[in-house]
This record gives structure tokens, C-alpha cells and sequence, in this order.
């Protein structure tokens, strides 16, 4: 998946990197037995592993725990580095439903080696993306709520003011370490009951304000 589009137009934008925070929501972090990070918990997907919402996730071969976990997705659109309050929030073009797909056995291997999550993280198909909603029909207040259910069974949900570090302080923080450009993704995290998939389920994501997405494991 290369390119992405906004619902309110269609103009097709380039993704650019694809920066996601870990333990951003306390209860998920708990859930796992993971400290709150003084600062937000930053690594990377390359682009090229996402997949559309329609398309399907498939379960790599050397692992047996991969987790869902459903994320808001922010969009930017401007070139910004170092950004202020006020700059980071000029520079969310809109938001989607993400799924940052988990091998939670590997990763677990990988922490107590002290590797980094690159096998965990960055198999292809290990992130999902909906259709984008403009900022300004997005209308953020905290108050969406955001969910995910596994063959119609809801297994997450919570509301965007549970993040620890809302989207403006995490464009803020991660402009400081490097530069934000327009097409730049950001997965902001996921809240509590995260859980293994299989062969065969069907996932769908919702956050309010955003079209939902739907995917399934092969
Ligand atoms: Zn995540």
C-alpha cells in the first residue's frame, strides 16, 4: 500500500514513514506488565506492509501469538520539525482506524534479548489502514470511542482521551527526534484487550467519525 486518500477529496497522497507509539494507553501497558515510558515508546513500520481495509492479514509462518491492536491513525500533512503546539496541530491532515498486527510471541523474545521489534512488527500485512477523514470532519474532542471486534465479538474498546499522549504531543515529540513530512503515518497506540488471532477470523475497527475497516486472517 503506497499511496492513501482522503474521504473528503480525491487527491491521492504519497505515505511517506509510518511511525507507531507503544503503550500509550495505561491500561494496556498494564495489561501486558510494561511500565508507562517517560516519553512515548516510538518504532517503525516501512509502508510497504500495510494493506487496505478488504485486504487480508496473513499469519506468518514462525509465529503462533499474533495480536490485534486497533489504533487511531493520524495523517500529516505538512512538513514540520521541532513543531509547536500550534504547528503540529496545523499539520494533521485526518484521521483513520489503523491495526498495528502483533507477533507477541516474537516480541517477547525479542525484549528479553534486548533486540529490536523489527520481526514482530514489520512482517508484510502487519498493519491495516482506513480511508482517511479530513481534520475538520474528524472535529477531535477525545470523546470517540474506538473498538474492535473478532467475528462480531467486541474485544477492545475505550475512548481516544485515554491515550496518554494525545496526537498533538506525540507529533510534538516525535518532530524533536526527526522531521515529520506530509504523508508521514502515525499509529498512536492501542487501549487494553489486545488478544490472538487465527486462521479464518474476520476483524472489524471502528472509531467514531472514521469508516470502518474490516480485514481477515488467512
Ligand atoms: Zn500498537
Amino acid at each position: 500500500m503506497k499511496k492513501i486518500r482522503l474521504s473528503a477529496s480525491q487527491e491521492e497522497i504519497e505515505i511517506g514513514k509510518v511511525v507507531c507509539v507503544g503503550r500509550n494507553y495505561a491500561k494496556h501497558a498494564e495489561e501486558l506488565g510494561n511500565l508507562i515510558p517517560e516519553n512515548p515508546l516510538l518504532f517503525l513500520k516501512p509502508a510497504s506492509v500495510l494493506i487496505p481495509s478488504g485486504d487480508k492479514i496473513v499469519y506468518p509462518s514462525y509465529s503462533k501469538e499474533m495480536h490485534h491492536e486497533v489504533e487511531l491513525v493520524v495523517l500529516i500533512g505538512a512538513d514540520i520539525k521541532n513543531a509547536n503546539e500550534t504547528e503540529a496541530e496545523e499539520a494533521i491532515l485526518g484521521y483513520a482506524v489503523g491495526l498495528d498486527m502483533t507477533l507477541r510471541d516474537v516480541q517477547s523474545e525479542l525484549k528479553s534479548k534486548g533486540h529490536p521489534w523489527t520481526l514482530a512488527k514489520c512482517f508484510d500485512t502487519a498493519g491495516v489502514v482506513g480511508e482517511f477523514t479530513a481534520k475538520n470532519d474528524f472535529a477531535y474532542t477525545g470523546e470517540e470511542s474506538i473498538k474492535l471486534w473478532i467475528n462480531g465479538e467486541l474485544k477492545q474498546n475505550s475512548q481516544l482521551k485515554n491515550m496518554l499522549n494525545p496526537p498533538i504531543n506525540l507529533i510534538k515529540y516525535i518532530s524533536t527526534i526527526m522531521k515529520l513530512e506530509r504523508g508521514d503515518l502515525i499509529f498512536t497506540g492501542t487501549p487494553e484487550g489486545v488478544g490472538l488471532v487465527n486462521g479464518g477470523d474476520k476483524i472489524t475497527a471502528e472509531i467514531e467519525k472514521c469508516k470502518k475497516i474490516e480485514t481477515e486472517i488467512i
